[in-house]
């Protein structure tokens, strides 16, 4: 059956943008939809990882949040009287594996305006305020309806795959009848978003305020703009939390009103969940549609940024490069565990603040529960991908399978001087440093799947640590085309293994 479009994006927020523009830039059918006109005007997430800006890198659109952001400086756990109670430092000019800052504050109108305008730009097909009704599951494609918001007129068309981008109230996600599960965190928050009329003086790191009186955050967004959160006490209604009185007084302690403009006041529900499926059948949910986390960590659109990046290559596998459709059920495998991390630790970090402020009430500040304080910051790294598309099925830290391979750098100093990523390819890729030799049956499987091979020259290893430790671990890595390590040689492994695995979980 010849179909409308490979895939149908449901949702073009930042999650259904990235999804859209990864599968275009591989030449698949796109048809993205919206019921809104605009993009979503005012700042949610305001902080990209360095995963986030390696995923645009791919695309060459890194420089949307590099020109509209600004490098944190750190995030700590402050008391009430603003005194250190833990956290991390963020050195000037420090990059991460990923050859990127570990955060950068930016301002999501100005990044979802410029993503909307590249997505314009390419091949998809953008149809706006049209809603999303019902999906009708017909043997081995689907038939999308949709409302035409503009005239009231119904459409539809047909897609082999649904990707559902669309944010918290999912309509994918209700149509598919996945459940959400609650991992206890539910309060409501006042979030301020301002802008500054004068220079700035306020801090440049982030703060976790653990004031006994009333837990707050302080988040030093992309300047001119400044966010504070405010966690509604016992009997406090929403009504009155939004009063410009209110604001000013929970503000006061930073700043005078003259000095700023609200741009932005809403009471949200911080609340962690987490749907049950993420697929079924050719129907996947991404983003908010499958994971929605108080935002303490940072770490939501992230999230939804790696279920772009892990669902699409392996849309591309199976649409472009004809791999089969087995390859789809990782999606769910690989993300699911990694989003339930990330929505329990943004929780945890909730949890920690009012644990720190019962301290600070009955006067000892060190009584909090260390498992919370182990999940502050600096303390955790996301992990890796627990379980997939890895040899043997698993992640394992002396492989380092299920771990994102650094990004090959070059060096002027402790300056990046060039990320070439692109080295690795957008594909498969096997990396040494030496050449690898290929039997007959091994050069056909990796020609059918694509991959490219890159042998590592001495002088990068020597400027780049990260790729050098990877280096002097195993001689021959296996990536991903998500840079996820497949798995790598060892004393125990040969390079021989490793392709027989891949070969048998690619099915081929
Ligand atoms: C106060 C706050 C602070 C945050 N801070 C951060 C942060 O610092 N870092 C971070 O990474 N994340 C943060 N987040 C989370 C982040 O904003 C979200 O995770 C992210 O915006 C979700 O993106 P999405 O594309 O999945 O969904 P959305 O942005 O919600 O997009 C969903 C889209 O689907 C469309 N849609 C919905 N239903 C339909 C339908 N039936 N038919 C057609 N279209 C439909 C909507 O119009 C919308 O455009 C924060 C969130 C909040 C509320």
């Amino acid at each position: 059956m010849k179909t409308d479009c490979d895939v149908v994006v449901v949702g073009l927020g930042p999650a259904g943008t990235l999804t859209s523009l990864l599968l275009s830039d591989s030449s698949i059918k796109v048809i993205g939809i919206d019921k809104e006109k605009e993009i979503y005007s005012l700042p949610r997430a305001v902080t990209i990882d360095d995963e986030g800006l390696r995923t645009l890198q791919r695309l060459n659109l890194e420089n949307i949040y590099l020109e509209n952001g600004t490098a944190i400086e750190g995030a700590y756990f402050l008391d009430d009287k603003l005194q250190k109670l833990s956290g991390m430092d963020v050195p000037a000019n420090f990059l991460t594996s990923n050859g990127w800052m570990p955060n950068l504050m930016f301002h999501q109108p100005f990044t979802d305006a410029l993503l909307r305008e590249e997505l314009l730009k390419s091949s998809c097909f953008i149809k706006l305020e049209t809603e999303l009704i019902e999906i009708v599951p017909i043997e081995n494609y689907y038939i999308v309806k949709t409302l035409n918001l503009t005239n009231g007129k119904e459409d539809s068309f047909t897609a082999k795959y649904v990707v559902g981008a669309d944010g918290a109230s999912s309509k994918v996600r209700n149509l598919m009848e996945f459940d959400q599960e609650d991992l206890d965190y539910d309060k409501n928050w006042l979030v301020v978003d301002v802008k500054l009329k004068v220079e700035n003086t306020l801090p440049t790191f982030a703060a976790q305020i653990c004031d006994p009186k009333r837990i707050c955050t302080y988040i030093p967004a992309h300047l001119p703009f400044r966010r504070w959160e405010f966690i509604l006490l016992e009997g406090e209604s929403k009504e009155e939390m939004l009063k410009e009185t209110k604001i000013q007084k929970l503000i006061s302690p930073w700043l005078r009103p003259n000095e700023y403009e609200i741009i932005r006041a809403a009471v949200y529900r911080f609340h962690s969940l987490l749907t049950t499926r993420f697929k079924k059948g050719n129907c996947f949910v991404i983003g908010d549609a499958a994971h929605q986390n108080p935002p303490f960590m940072g770490q939501g659109m992230m999230s939804g940024y790696r279920d772009a990046l892990n669902l699409s290559w392996k849309l591309i596998s199976v649409i472009i490069n004809s791999l089969p459709k087995e390859l789809l059920e990782s999606y769910e495998e690989e993300r699911k565990p990694h989003s339930r991390f990330v929505v329990d630790g943004s929780a945890a970090i909730g949890k920690l603040m009012s644990a720190y402020a019962e301290a600070i009430a009955k006067g000892n500040p060190s009584d909090v529960p260390q498992e919370l304080v182990d999940r502050g910051y600096g303390s955790f790294s996301l992990p890796p991908l627990e379980k997939g598309l890895f040899y043997k099925g698993y992640s394992d830290s002396d492989s380092m399978a299920g771990s994102l391979f650094p990004q090959p750098l070059t060096m002027e100093g402790t300056m990046c001087k060039e990320r070439l990523d692109s080295l690795l390819g957008k594909g498969f890729c096997v990396v040494s440093t030496e050449e690898v030799e290929l039997m007959p049956y091994q050069k056909k499987f990796y020609k059918i799947i694509n991959a490219n091979f890159l042998v590592i020259e001495k002088s990068m290893l020597n400027e780049n640590p990260w790729l050098n430790n990877v280096m002097s671990k195993n001689d021959i890595y296996i990536l991903r085309p998500d840079r996820h390590i497949f798995g790598s040689t060892s004393d125990k492994i040969t390079f021989e293994d490793l392709t027989e695995d891949l070969r048998e979980r690619l099915s081929l």
